[in-house]
């Protein structure tokens, strides 16, 4: 079917879906100035209409549970069921957030829990569960580090440094806290360029915003002399730690010197994410940045799990306790999986990763070509007058989803591949299978990825206008 008709189309005036109950208790009618005046505009319809509209609809879109889903950077790993489970259980659904704590003391231990184990994972100090996702936590990570520098009179420190393989959130988290964005060059090795750094850094610097394993899937080779070099001027090290599935159990952010770093639950602990959420994006800090962050956060105090704000905390990010759904269906995953499994998850993720790579490099130019973490970036234009876009589309006729294009960009043409942990040998073979393919249609029927994808049931979308003026609501 070419297009889905809207419940409104499909409705008869008269058909109805619903059964309600008979009245069991007395009648009593809002006050008059509640009742609307007119009848309201919603489509009639029966059970099975709305059914099969809606499962019709969830059986066209792409998603983690039906294809392979590699995105670069975004983490799109499996999210067992067992997380749903547990983050469905009523008795944390059913509580809300204005309760005493003695009555939730189930939840707040969760979240004690939590926090633990993830100062395990990193080596950091302290924890915040409070920011909701990644940005969120970037954002609540560099307020913090504003207020420790400000606690020392420390006025002078405006400028942030942030390496041109960075994600776009990480200079506009800097710039929401009022700072300046420095960019730092990477060498050809896809390190930061050290003399770069040195140069930059001197007394007006807050500190450094570093992904690692950086955004290219490369590991910072140098990371020990980079942390040094902006402590030795007085900065601090912000760690963006959206990629975090490439070390667990292996090396811990905050026993590299990091000062504080974001964790991105529903990317690395199996939370289902994209289309806007909801995430959830605690922040790690050292012993120094504690008092700082931002809270409620979850103290024990003898038997009792109680709310406290830290002593010079930037207040609170985020209503209530943050993303409290999330956070269950990562301590489930942490807790299924333990300290050997997330060790595991972390060595497979870059396994898979180093396999498709150097299935791959014999078709798709990989210009930072060395051991990778857990995602490579290669380049789409692998032959004149095919581009990334090109066969990221035709991609979609093969029945995958594109990996991340164009990003970072400081790779001409990006092809982003992150098979993460969960995917198969079988799989990752159909995949580079299907590339292979590509790669030889580019050369003999290039027409055929230009005018990609054909079996979706709009072609070739122009993005832009898609993503500046979506048509959402119903016009007729
Ligand atoms: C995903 C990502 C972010 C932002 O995280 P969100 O949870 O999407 O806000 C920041 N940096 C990197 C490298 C990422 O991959």
């Amino acid at each position: 079917m070419l297009y889905e008709p809207l419940l409104f189309e499909i409705s008869k005036p008269g058909r109805v879906g619903v059964a309600l109950p008979d009245l069991d208790v007395p009648e009593s009618p809002l006050p008059t100035e509640f009742l609307r005046t007119e009848e309201p505009n919603l489509p009639e319809l029966s059970e099975l209409d709305v059914a099969r509209h809606f499962v019709r609809l969830s059986q066209k879109n792409y998603s983690v549970d039906s294809v392979f889903y590699p995105l670069g950077s975004c983490t799109m790993k499996y999210n067992p069921k067992v997380n749903e489970a547990a983050a469905a259980k009523p008795k944390f659904t059913a509580t809300h957030p204005l309760q005493p704590e003695e009555t939730v003391q189930g939840n707040l231990q969760l979240m004690f829990e939590l926090q633990e184990m993830l100062k395990e994972i990193s080596g950091f100090d302290g924890v915040s569960l409070q920011p909701a996702a990644g940005a969120h936590g970037e954002f609540s990570g560099v307020l913090t580090m504003r207020a420790y520098h400000l606690s020392r009179g420390d006025t002078k420190r405006t400028k942030m440094l942030i390496p041109d393989s960075a994600h776009g959130t990480n200079p506009a988290s800097s710039a929401m806290s009022g700072f300046t964005v420095q960019e730092i060059p990477s060498d050809d090795r896809g390190n930061i360029d050290l003399d770069a750094l040195k140069a930059a850094c001197d007394d007006t610097v807050v500190g450094l915003m570093i992904t690692n394993p950086n955004t290219l899937g490369m590991f910072e080779e140098h990371v020990e002399e980079v942390v040094k070099t902006v402590h030795d001027c007085g900065g601090l090290v912000y760690g963006d730690g959206a990629n975090l599935n490439a070390l667990m159990g292996i090396v811990r952010p905050g026993d590299l010197g990091f000062d504080v770093m974001h964790f991105n639950l529903h990317k690395t602990f199996s939370t289902p994410h994209g289309g806007g959420g909801p995430g959830s994006g605690p922040i790690g800090v050292s012993e120094a940045l504690a008092p700082f962050m931002p809270g409620p956060i979850v103290a024990k105090d003898g038997e009792m799990y109680k709310l406290v704000t830290p002593e010079h905390s930037v207040g609170s990010v985020k209503a209530f306790y943050g993303n409290f759904g999330v956070m269950v269906r990562a301590y489930t995953y942490i807790r299924m999986m333990g300290a050997d499994g997330l060790r595991a998850v972390s060595e497979n993720a870059v396994l898979n990763a180093n396999y498709m790579r150097v299935k791959l490099q014999d078709a798709y130019h990989v210009p930072f070509n060395r051991i990778c973490m857990h995602e490579f970036v290669a380049e789409g234009d692998i032959i004149e007058g095919i581009h990334t876009m090109d066969i990221a589309k035709r991609l979609i006729d093969y029945g995958y989803h594109p990996p991340t294009v164009y990003f970072p960009l400081i790779v001409h043409e990006a092809l982003m591949i992150e098979p993460t942990e969960t995917e198969s040998k079988e799989t990752m073979d159909g995949f580079i299978d299907a590339l292979h393919k590509i790669a030889e249609e580019a050369k003999t029927n290039p027409d055929l990825l230009h005018s990609a994808p054909h079996t979706t049931e709009l072609g070739r979308l122009d993005e832009v206008q898609a993503a500046r003026h979506p048509v959402l609501k119903y016009l007729g």
